[in-house]
């Protein structure tokens, strides 16, 4: 069975891009949202093997819904990604529980590989 990853961007052409290198590996897209509080209805829902994180995103963004996300699983594996000039933040991030980071712009072989290793 393939791993079922969530997407949580507020820019579509980031949802998009990361689908593609996701898909074409193999991975199983269940869910694409677009900012925190979405992403949190929809871990729920959707119970993903994986969560992909963006920081910056109206509404709640991406640090809160990680700390959303890991009072409901403490569990949860979710990757940040996360744009240059935000290591304060990603900081933040690990310290709630985030598996890793990836940074903008993407490199196929680096998000496949924080990927894999969050999942073992
Ligand atoms: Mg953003």
């Amino acid at each position: 069975m393939s791993n079922k990853v969530l997407i949580v961007d507020d820019a579509a052409f980031m949802r998009m891009m990361i689908k593609e290198i996701l898909s074409k590996n193999g991975f199983n897209v269940v869910g694409e949202a677009s900012d925190g509080s979405q992403a949190v209805e929809q871990y729920k829902e959707l119970k993903p093997d994986l969560v992909t994180m963006d920081i910056t995103m109206p509404e709640m963004d991406g640090i809160t819904a990680l700390k959303e996300i890991k009072k409901i699983d403490a569990s949860a594996k979710v990757i940040m990604c996360s744009a240059m000039g935000q290591q304060a933040m990603v900081i933040d991030a690990i310290q709630a529980g985030a598996k890793d980071f990836i940074v903008k712009p993407f490199q196929a072989d680096r998000v496949l590989e924080a990927i894999k290793k969050t999942l073992g």
